[in-house]
């Protein structure tokens, strides 16, 4: 990988990270309790508990992904960024492009 990839990438894994964030936030905003005589609007209690909970997995999923942007952004700095922890296989950029978490080879993963 070259070090303007490396670059690149680390620009693509920092955006994500912001995006996730943001969501993040958004999501803990939708899974405060709802209070019994909160005035929901069009949505009845049991629509907003399922909501609740959609919007609880969605959070989990997110903060998993955060941490490993997080993950990846310390990574990235380590001389042997972008081998699969298998097989020691370069990733291919495109794989890593796609998925810059990406710590396993297309063949491995
Ligand atoms: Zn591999």
């Amino acid at each position: 990988m070259t070090e303007e990839e490396k670059t690149a990438l680390r620009d693509r894994i920092l955006d994500r990270s912001v995006e996730v964030e943001v969501r993040i936030e958004q999501l803990r905003e939708a899974t405060q309790p709802i209070s019994p005589d909160k005035g929901l609007g069009r949505l009845t209690r049991l629509e907003a508990m399922q909501d609740k909970s959609v919007n609880e997995a969605a959070l989990q999923r997110l903060l998993d992904e955060s941490t490993r942007l997080h993950n990846a952004l310390m990574n990235i700095m380590q001389p042997d960024f972008g081998n699969c922890q298998n097989c020691g296989q370069a990733i291919s950029i495109e794989r890593l492009q796609a998925v810059p978490t990406s710590s396993l080879c297309m063949e491995c993963a």
